[in-house]
């Protein structure tokens, strides 16, 4: 057998919609961009949705929108991929980093007020995993500090914090569609807000700096061309119209590996609080009382029988460019790192059949043995 980490779950619509898109003249700045920001922002429920080329280009217009620039800081968390951190850096601003709860592997908002300066400008919390951050918590503090939150969204399309979606929780937010999200573009990624100046902002930030009404070649500030296709978009709008299916699909395979591995001693399944609900990205056990080692070389006895695993996350503070620009050593953040030496990624995709579950779940047990 040969199971792959992840795989995209693309109908025949999808390939209607792409289709339609490449007999017309508009393969960019079309009908498409327009239909997929309405029908987005309609099903988070926010008053703007801008789309971009992919979530990192999101995330860095959400610092530029915000007014986020040299010297300023902003608490994020080490546990998780590394464009959440990156896109400070972009705008020579500072990532602080607060250490995680070991429950939920998003940041502790206990820890955050500590971690709080004079140059602090945002909260930039990611709903790791699918699993949102304690919202309420991590507002009040930016109330208090008059700071922004921008929710690094993209692991969590659909996820739902005390009965409302994320990504609109906060000052703005931000999902991305690469082909291992819960819903893809190809390349993708879309700001989500409240705030119509951010959103304008965004929408001429995305094009070159253009001035949004005003002549094709007039650039009123720095910009980007972090425009998506037509036809990436027709693949978005096909996707979200079965959003809830994917999402009830992907949960059901991961009930499916919950009800198989928990008799499994060795084994922690990933953990769910009771106030939110959660969109299945990655399906992560921990292994207990294990070191590093051991569980690369669990890692490596799955490759041997041919299912493909991963570490989520390394953490970002010990990545070489990380440590080498900001001195980080490991202890710096002990939970995060704990917990990155000992999580192994399961195959997880709409597409994961039971007799696989069955075949990984047994390959597992005879490993941990
Ligand atoms: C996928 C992801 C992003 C954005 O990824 P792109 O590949 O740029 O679309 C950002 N943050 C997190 C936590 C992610 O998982």
């Amino acid at each position: 057998m040969n199971i792959p980490l992840s795989q995209p779950d693309i109908g025949k619509e999808e390939i209607k919609y792409v289709m339609k898109v490449l007999k017309t003249p508009f393969l960019s700045i079309g009908p498409m961009v327009k239909e997929f920001e309405m029908l987005f922002a309609d099903y988070i429920g926010a008053k703007y949705a801008v789309a971009v080329s992919n979530g990192t280009a999101g995330l860095h217009l959400c610092i530029k929108s915000n007014d986020i620039g040299y010297g300023d800081e902003v608490i994020t968390t080490p546990f998780s991929f590394i464009s959440s951190a990156n896109c400070c850096i972009f705008e020579n601003a500072k990532p602080v980093f607060v250490d995680i709860d070991p429950k939920t592997l998003n940041i502790d908002h206990e820890k955050i007020e500590d971690a709080i300066t004079s140059n602090t400008k945002a909260i930039l919390p990611v709903h790791v995993f699918g699993h949102p951050c304690n919202m309420d918590e991590i507002t009040g503090i930016a109330r208090k500090y008059n700071l922004s939150v921008i929710e690094d969204s993209c692991e969590a399309i659909g996820a739902e914090y005390e009965g409302k979606k994320v990504g609109n929780l906060g000052t703005c937010g931000v999902f991305a569609f690469y082909p291992n999200k819960q819903m893809t573009t190809g390349e993708g990624g879309m700001i989500v807000t409240n705030d119509k100046n951010i959103a304008e902002l965004c929408k001429s930030l995305r094009n070159q700096g253009r001035a949004l009404d005003k002549q094709w070649l007039s650039h009123e500030r720095l910009g980007y061309n972090y425009r998506v296709s037509e036809m990436n978009c027709a693949l978005g709008i096909a996707q979200l119209k079965r959003i809830e299916e994917i999402l009830n699909k992907r949960e059901k395979v991961a009930s499916a590996y919950n009800r198989k591995l928990k008799e499994i001693k060795k084994i922690k399944l990933p953990f769910v609080s009771d106030n939110i609900k959660v969109s299945r990205f990655v399906y992560v056990i921990q292994l207990k009382d294990c070191n590093k080692k051991y569980r690369d070389k669990v890692m490596e006895e799955l490759e041997k029988c041919g299912v493909s695993c991963s570490n989520y996350f390394q953490p970002i503070h010990l990545q070489p460019f990380y440590r080498k620009m900001f001195g980080y050593k490991p202890g710096d953040y002990s939970i995060s790192e704990s917990i990155a030496d000992t999580t192994i990624a399961l195959p997880f995709n709409n597409k994961l059949k039971m007799k696989e579950i069955d075949y990984i779940v047994k390959c597992l047990t005879r490993i941990l043995q």
